[in-house]
């Protein structure tokens, strides 16, 4: 499948890496490519400058966050979530008409430093947020509770005996998403319901964040035991 993820950070790399390890025809998006290859910075969190990445994944093609969306038949969000709106916007409506569009970014607002606090919760989510502002995508939330390595390769921790969630008002598109994920190596997918129920593990971060400092590692999960 053409996947196109949007985001040139850690999630997006990862994301877009495993994606074209498992034989998908992969893009990244980002405002301006030429602008991304010539960072030389790491990361707050000591990340390599995406041209350090990109040159171990030059089959991966780096486009504007337009021509990405256009090639895509999947859409991955991997961009950070005060910004994913306007992402979404430069990715243009007409790009994601129709198509799936996997939402893995958090409403985490950093303005005040760590921790962050949520930008959208309780009666709303920053998925169906995207969702209206996206009429015609096919929205699925999942992904966004756990750590990018963890996300593509669950078998890191515990086997891969441990869960992961969808949410999303398209049943055809958590069927898509879900072949993504047991690609991934995902076996424990709970199916949460419509969007509306992306809510909770959007509100699942302030536990996750605390989990990271207490545990000192992002390296772990919640496994739903029944
Ligand atoms: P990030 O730093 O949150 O986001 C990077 C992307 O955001 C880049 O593509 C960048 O565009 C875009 N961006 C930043 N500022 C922008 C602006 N002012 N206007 C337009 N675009 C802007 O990357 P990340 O750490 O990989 O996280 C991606 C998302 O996944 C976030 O929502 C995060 O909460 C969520 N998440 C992260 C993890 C994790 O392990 N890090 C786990 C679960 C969920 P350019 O490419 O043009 O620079």
């Amino acid at each position: 499948m053409r996947i196109s993820v949007l985001g040139t950070g850690t999630v997006g790399r990862t994301v877009a890496g495993r994606a074209g390890d498992l034989g998908h025809e992969v893009a990244i998006g980002t405002r301006d490519p030429q602008a991304t290859l010539a960072r030389t910075d790491t990361d707050m969190m000591g990340n390599p400058p995406f041209g350090a990445w990109h040159a171990d994944h030059p089959e991966i093609a780096l486009l504007r966050f337009a021509d990405a969306a256009a090639r895509g038949e999947l859409i991955v969000n991997a961009t950070s979530g005060t910004n994913s709106l306007e992402v979404l916007a430069l990715a243009g409506a007409e790009n994601l008409k129709g198509k799936v569009l996997i939402d893995i970014a958090n409403p985490l607002d950093f303005s005040a430093g760590f921790p962050p606090t949520l930008f959208v919760k309780d009666t709303d989510s920053l998925a169906e947020q995207i969702q209206r502002a996206f009429p015609e995508a096919r929205v699925v939330k999942t992904l966004n509770t756990l750590n990018a390595t963890v996300m593509v390769d669950p078998a890191t921790l515990a086997g891969g005996d441990h869960s992961i969630f969808v949410s999303g008002d398209d049943a055809a598109a958590k069927a898509t998403a879900t072949d993504l994920l047991r690609g991934f190596g995902w076996r424990d997918i709970i199916d949460l319901g419509d969007l509306s129920t992306a809510r909770g593990p959007e509100m699942l971060l302030p536990i996750w964040l605390r989990l990271m400092t207490a545990l000192g590692t992002p390296a772990f999960n919640f496994k739903i035991v029944r």
